[in-house]
């Protein structure tokens, strides 16, 4: 029997075992930035490689990029992060906490779908194999009467933030009866819009140096670089362009351990598209990007769309793709249709013009942009505490197992001769030193062999290789599964091409 962990203990194992530690952690720690250990680099290495793969390796048409973290302070004035990338935050005059007054909303609808879903699972064990969900929830009084509300909340808070209605938004936060979490208290200051950007200077005189920004995305980079790609590749519409790397925001509300950070790391690809074809594209990517995830054999029930409702002046749609952490469902990737937004700003704000011209229409336009946005970090988090698990064995006993797919684990597979004696360290190095060409090997001898099976265990290893006295003589190894915890017997000669097949 399997349990998901809950979410402390999740950063406790992340820590424990050199995933993730906070960073400067000698000095106390820093609020939100986190260094990622010896595990935590090689499975963060490999969803990046996976990414990089599904999106450049695999598309004739999309090409990658590693722009330049520092860019022209002129480029978020037209990108609208000066002028327009803001929280509004509120206080708590009580207990002194700072928070998001939008995520103080989404949280109080949270708590109103829960009540949904409450009421659909006492149903569906009401019911059985009848259960219609779909029908109780547009016919269930209680349902209906959640629903309206989380509508009308939605209704309110959406013209608010369009009129940057700050009193409306406060006014919101009271009616609703929000209560500050760590006080209990309504004791709210008003509401203020905070810059999310990171400033820093470059220059060696601090009088003519100029303000740049620590880039809020990647996007940004990428839309700069539009002719330079499109002209030395030779690309022809459409066509992306894709990168990863370093973003900073300076957040208002960081919890959530690497859920929501201050320095994090974006995947992000610009899709330049005909006018007219984009709802078409961005369907496309919508699907595209949910097969990614899939494809690392979490069950589909953890993902969900949500599209959104209110989109920003200048997409025509947008969509995310939402995950069910171990706080609920919350967003992993973003999936936007931007129109021409981006590039007719960086044309008006550079005097450059950043066209294509078409040969099989024979005009130039500006293309339209789809944009699919995802955090490394947050993905790391989806799979890893998707993955960490205890489990009750059969005879009794338990262990945790960090259930990783195989092709992101940080070692493939763990060389571990039974003792320390009788040439079957030697026979291990041996194994190891062929293994090591192909994939991720650790070499453990220490203490029991049971204990050694459950600390690859922990780190998400998938299979374990154990050489005992007979693999002198038949030269063959046990081979361990992590799962399963089965175990078969292999031909070393045969070992290499076994474990590829099984990875
Ligand atoms: P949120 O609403 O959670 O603040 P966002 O809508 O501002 O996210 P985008 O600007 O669309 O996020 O960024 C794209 C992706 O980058 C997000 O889906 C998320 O995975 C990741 N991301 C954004 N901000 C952070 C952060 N502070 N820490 C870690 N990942 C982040």
């Amino acid at each position: 029997m399997a349990n998901q962990m809950d979410f402390t203990k999740v950063v406790a194992h992340a820590k424990e075992y050199g995933f993730v530690f906070p960073s400067s952690e000698i000095y106390d720690g820093l609020a939100a930035v986190y260094d990622y250990g010896q595990l935590g680099v090689e499975l963060k290495n490999n969803i990046r490689q996976s990414w990089w793969r599904a999106m450049v390796q695999m598309h004739d048409n999309i090409v990658g990029l590693d722009s330049a973290i520092f860019m022209h302070p002129r480029i978020w004035k037209a990108s609208g992060h000066v002028d327009a990338f803001n929280d509004p935050l509120i206080d708590n005059r009580d207990s002194k906490k700072r928070y998001r007054a939008d995520v103080l909303i989404e949280d109080h609808i949270a708590k109103i779908e829960d009540k949904i879903e409450k009421e659909c699972a006492k149903a569906a064990k009401r019911f059985g194999d009848a259960f219609d969900r779909q029908q109780f929830v547009s016919t269930n009084a209680r349902v209906l009467e959640c629903q309206k509300q989380i509508d009308d909340i939605h209704a309110r808070y959406a013209d608010c933030m369009s009129r940057n209605d700050l009193d409306g938004l406060r006014q919101l936060i009271l009616d609703l009866g929000i209560v500050c979490p760590v006080s209990g208290t309504r004791n709210w200051t008003d509401v203020r819009q905070f810059n999310l950007m990171f400033a820093t200077r470059m220059g060696s005189v601090i009088d003519d140096s100029d303000t740049l920004y620590l880039r809020p995305e990647t996007a940004q980079g990428i839309f700069v670089n539009f002719l330079n790609v499109q002209k030395t590749g030779r690309m022809k519409i459409p066509f992306g362009i894709a990168q990863t790397g370093k973003a900073f925001r300076n957040e208002i509300v960081a919890r959530q351990f690497i859920f929501r950070m201050r320095e994090f790391e974006q995947m992000e690809m610009q899709f330049f598209v005909r006018p007219g074809t984009e709802l078409e594209w961005f369907k496309h990517w919508k699907e595209e990007r949910l097969q990614w995830h899939l494809s690392f054999g979490i069950p589909a029930d953890c993902y969900r769309y949500h599209d959104h409702e209110k989109l920003a002046h200048y997409a025509n749609a947008a969509t995310d793709i939402e995950f069910r952490f171990p706080f609920g469902f919350k967003e992993l990737e973003g999936i936007h249709s931007r129109t021409d937004f981006d590039l007719s700003r960086h044309s008006e704000f550079s005097g450059k013009k950043l066209q294509y011209f078409d040969t099989e229409l024979g005009e130039s336009y500006t293309p339209y942009v789809i944009e699919t946005s995802i955090g490394l970090d947050r993905t790391f988090l989806a799979i890893f505490s998707h993955a960490l698990r205890e489990e009750t064995l059969d005879d009794g006993s338990t262990r945790t197992l960090l259930s990783l797919p195989p092709s992101l684990a940080p070692y493939k597979v763990a060389v571990l001769p039974l003792v320390k004696k009788d040439g079957l360290p030697e026979k291990a190095q041996e194994i190891v030193g062929t293994l090591r060409r192909e994939m991720m090997v650790q070499y453990d001898e220490k203490d029991a062999i049971g204990r050694r099976y459950r600390r690859q265990d922990a780190i998400g290893t998938p299979f374990c290789v154990t050489i005992d006295s007979e693999t002198l003589a038949d030269s063959a190894v046990t081979v361990r599964h992590r799962d399963t915890m089965q175990q078969q017997r292999v031909p070393i000669d045969q070992l290499n091409s076994y474990l590829k097949s099984q990875l």
